[in-house]
């Protein structure tokens, strides 16, 4: 056995803990530059009782930007901008609440403000520009998450789209990993159900993809069957009844260990494909995972039947199934879920065309992708797609 493991330095989990957040966040700093993620928790008054909670531990606040899309490579400048023009730096750290995108707004703006090699994200992605590298610490980073979707509070990356020239793509430094998760599930309680249906099935696509990905590892592995048999009884719930502490408890700390899982193990098909998805057909990024995940499994069944056979007889003890009914088992219960919580089965319905499978294609093949048990050719991939119509 020979892995690395990484995780966040602290993580503080649990409802209503929102409300500790002056304390917790002390140690990181005297000025919080706050990166918000949701209009609801503006008119909520979540924003305000956050400042109120930070001045009371002598932390005192400026409210950066509200961002309510995926990040792209022009969000991060401008808010860099914004940064640099607060004169950023030394005694101060980022606070990123919402959902992945604004915890992956938060991440890169706290990464770019302290590496100025060049004035624009871009040249720090992977695989695009300059490939420039991380040479000095990001500023501090406490991530609070609200989707209970990507993890991204537990990750190393921030993904930022760009529409033209299009691409979605990481920027990726082991010390992006935030210094601080709170993780609140009482904060998902407003986020609408169609929301709640597909960030959960991103959590769900997570924790499944590390499991098999062919970068597996021990620790990952473990934390995604737990991560699983919380997620799969709790989402319909979740997006059924939006208060269910239960439900949210679950689907939070789902989320959190499919981040955890992901940022050791890597993923495969469903979240390569879908930044292609993303930004060539503007179909958000947990739907997009959502959609693709039944045909992940299909497409990986050949090669990874004893793993999805172990997943169902940890979540489903009482069942009495042999190895090839245990595994059809988590396959068709995925597509029960998808049914349930009204995720369409094919893409046609999400609008994509045949003329765009080229396209969807040829963007596929970032770090996700190169996690899948099985290596797809493009004309394999092609075929999958065009099934998926
Ligand atoms: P999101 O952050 O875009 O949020 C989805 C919607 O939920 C938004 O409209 C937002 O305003 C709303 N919302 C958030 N919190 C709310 C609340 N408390 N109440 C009401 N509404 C609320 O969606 P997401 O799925 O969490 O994040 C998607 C982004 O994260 C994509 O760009 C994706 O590529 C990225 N991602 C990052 C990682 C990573 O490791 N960094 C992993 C997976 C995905």
């Amino acid at each position: 056995m020979h892995y690395n493991f990484f995780s966040p330095q602290q993580i503080c989990f649990g409802w209503n803990r929102f409300q500790e957040v002056g304390q917790r966040a002390a140690p990181l700093g005297t000025r919080a530059l706050i990166i918000n993620g949701s209009r609801s928790l503006e008119s909520d008054g979540v924003l305000d009782e956050l400042k109120r909670l930070l001045l009371r531990s002598n932390i005192e606040s400026e409210f950066v930007r509200t961002i309510s899309n995926e990040p792209e490579v022009a969000d991060v400048d401008q808010v860099t901008n914004i940064l640099q023009h607060l004169g950023a730096g030394e005694g101060d750290f980022l606070i990123g609440i919402g959902g992945g995108s604004a915890i992956d707004l938060a991440k890169a703006c706290a990464a770019m403000v302290t590496n100025r090699e060049s004035d624009t994200v871009l040249d720090y992605l992977e695989g695009v520009g300059q490939d420039l590298q991380l040479k000095q610490a990001p500023l501090p980073l406490l991530a609070i998450p609200t989707t209970a979707g990507t993890g991204s509070e537990a990750t190393k990356n921030a993904v930022i789209s760009s529409y033209s020239p299009a691409f979605k793509k990481s920027l990726r430094a082991d010390q992006m990993i935030p210094n601080l998760v709170l993780c609140d599930p009482k904060l998902a309680c407003s986020v609408p159900s169609e929301v709640t249906a597909r960030t959960g099935m991103d959590a769900i696509t997570q924790l499944l993809e590390s499991y098999i990905s062919c970068r597996a590892q021990p620790i990952p592995q473990a934390l995604c069957l737990q991560g699983l048999k919380l997620a799969l009884p709790a989402l319909a719930e979740a997006v059924e009844e939006g208060t269910s502490r239960n439900a949210r408890e679950c689907m939070a700390h789902a989320a959190l260990l499919s981040g955890i899982a992901l940022a050791n193990s890597g993923l495969g098909m469903a979240h390569g494909v879908a930044p292609a998805l993303g930004i060539h057909c503007r179909i958000p990024h947990g739907l997009a995972c959502a959609v693709m995940l039944p045909a992940t499994l299909k497409t990986n069944l050949s090669v990874r039947q004893k793993e999805y056979a172990e997943i169902t007889r940890f979540i489903a003890p009482e069942l009495s199934l042999s190895e090839s009914e245990a595994a059809q088992h988590l396959i068709d219960k995925i597509e029960a879920l998808n049914h349930r919580i009204q995720i369409p089965h094919n893409l046609a319905s999400l609008g994509v065309t045949r003329t765009q499978i080229p396209d969807l294609v040829a963007s596929s093949r970032g770090n996700s992708m190169s996690g899948n048990p099985r290596e797809l050719s493009d004309a394999e991939l092609t075929q999958i797609l065009e099934d998926l119509l």
